[in-house]
C-alpha cells in the first residue's frame, strides 16, 4: 500500500470511524512518519472538537493487591510469592478520597485484585459513603470479575463507572496470557452485564502482550467498536520479571500512540486515558499520549504503603506527576502542551450523565 492510499484509509477512518480490518492492519504496520503524524494530528482535532483542551483527572485508588487470579503478565498474580500483599480499609480509602477531594479531584477509581475479602456489603458501604460524602463525584470501579448480582448492587449502591480490560477477545491469545480456571467468555460476559445495567463500561487491551500480532489487535478494535464502551484503557506492555512472562520485552511506544489516535477516531467521544504504564515506559509519554487523543490521566491517590506494593509491572511509575502530590508538575505539563486539567466528573460526552440511572 502506498502512502497515498494509506492517507485516504487515514481521511476514511476520520469520516466514517472505521475501515476495513486489512487497512486497519495495513495502518498499525505503517511505521512513515507523515501518514502517522496525519493520523496524528486527525485524532487530536476530533479530540479538541469534543473535549476542547481539558484534561480530566481521576484519583486512582489501588485498595488491595490480594488476587485470586493468576494472569500470566501481572505481578500481583496469585503465584507471585515475592509479592508483600496489602489491603486498604474503609477508613483508609476514604481518607484517600478526602485528600483528593482536596486537591480537586471529581471521579475516585477503586482498582485492585480480585480480593474476596472485598464482599458487596463491604463494598456497598463503602460506595454508599463515598456518594454521601461527595455528591458531585463519579465513583469508578475496576475490581475484575464479579457475577451479574454483584455488579447490580454496586450500580444500586451509586457506582457510575467499571473498569474491566478485555485484555485479547482473540481465544488463542486470551488462552496464552490466562491460566486455564479463567475464560474468555466469562470476561465478557461481564462487560455485556455491566454495559446493560447501565454503567460507563471501560475495556481495553495491552498493547505488545507477548504473542499479540496486529490481526489480534484489529480483532480488540471490532469488538470495542462494536461493546461502544464510554471508556478505553490502553498502555504498552511491561514485564514483571517475578512473572512467567517477566522476560518477554515490552510493547511498543510508537504503536500505543497509533492505536490512541485510532481509537479516538474510532470512538470520537471516548473518554481515554494516557495510562501510567504509557507514562513509565518513556520520559513523556502522558503528554505524547495527550497529543495523540488521549483526555485522561490517572494520578494515583494511594497510600505510599499500596503504592510501593500494587507492582503490576517493573519500574511502575509513582512518583512526580503520576503522584496525586505531584498535581502541580501534572497541571504544568500539561499546560506546556497547551492544555489543562479542569475540576470535574468528566463524563463521557455523549453519555446521559444521570438521565439513564433507575
Ligand atoms: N483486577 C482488575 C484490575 C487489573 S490491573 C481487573 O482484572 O480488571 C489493571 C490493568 O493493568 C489490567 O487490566 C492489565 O491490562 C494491566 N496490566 C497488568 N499487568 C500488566 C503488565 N505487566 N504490563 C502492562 N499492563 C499490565
Amino acid at each position: 500500500m502506498s502512502n497515498s492510499d494509506l492517507l485516504a484509509s487515514v481521511s476514511r477512518l476520520a469520516s466514517d470511524g472505521w475501515i476495513p480490518k486489512d487497512e486497519l492492519i495495513r495502518l498499525l504496520a505503517c511505521e512513515e512518519k507523515d501518514v502517522r503524524e496525519t493520523l496524528r494530528s486527525r485524532a487530536e482535532a476530533v479530540r479538541r472538537k469534543y473535549y476542547g483542551t481539558d484534561v480530566y483527572i481521576r484519583g486512582l485508588i489501588e485498595i488491595s493487591n490480594y488476587c485470586r487470579n493468576n494472569c500470566l503478565y501481572c505481578g500481583i498474580r496469585r503465584g507471585n510469592t515475592k509479592a508483600g500483599r496489602y489491603r486498604l480499609g474503609k477508613e483508609e480509602i476514604l481518607a484517600c478520597c478526602d485528600r483528593g477531594y482536596e486537591l480537586g479531584f471529581r471521579t475516585f477509581v477503586m482498582q485492585g485484585g480480585e480480593d474476596v475479602c472485598y464482599t458487596d456489603d463491604f463494598l456497598e458501604d463503602l460506595i454508599r459513603e463515598q456518594k454521601r460524602r461527595y455528591p458531585d463525584c463519579a465513583v469508578t470501579l475496576s475490581l475484575g470479575e464479579r457475577s451479574r448480582e454483584s455488579y447490580e448492587r454496586l450500580y444500586r449502591a451509586g457506582a457510575d463507572r467499571y473498569l474491566l480490560r478485555q485484555e485479547a477477545v482473540n481465544p488463542g491469545l486470551y488462552g496464552s496470557l490466562h491460566p486455564k480456571e479463567m475464560s474468555l467468555a466469562n470476561r465478557l460476559r461481564c462487560l455485556a452485564d455491566l454495559k446493560e445495567i447501565g454503567y460507563q463500561v471501560g475495556c481495553g487491551f495491552m498493547v505488545g502482550a507477548p504473542g499479540q500480532t496486529l490481526d489480534h489487535i484489529a480483532e480488540d478494535l471490532e469488538y470495542m467498536r462494536e461493546l461502544k464502551p464510554q471508556m478505553i484503557g490502553i498502555g504498552p506492555f511491561l514485564p514483571h520479571k517475578d512473572t512467567p512472562l517477566g522476560k518477554e520485552p515490552a510493547g511498543s511506544l510508537a504503536l500505543t500512540l497509533v492505536l490512541l489516535s485510532i481509537i479516538r477516531l474510532m470512538l470520537p467521544a471516548v473518554l481515554l486515558p494516557a495510562t501510567t504504564a504509557l507514562g513509565t515506559i518513556t520520559q513523556r509519554g502522558r503528554e505524547m499520549g495527550i497529543l495523540a487523543g488521549a483526555n485522561v490521566v490517572m494520578p494515583n491517590l494511594s497510600p505510599q504503603e499500596a503504592k510501593d506494593q500494587y507492582i503490576l509491572y517493573d519500574n511502575k511509575l509513582r512518583s512526580g506527576a503520576e503522584a496525586a502530590e505531584g498535581l502541580a508538575v501534572l497541571k504544568r505539563s500539561m499546560e506546556a502542551i497547551g492544555y489543562q486539567v479542569v475540576v470535574s466528573r468528566g463524563d463521557c460526552a455523549d453519555y446521559a450523565n444521570g438521565e439513564e440511572r433507575s
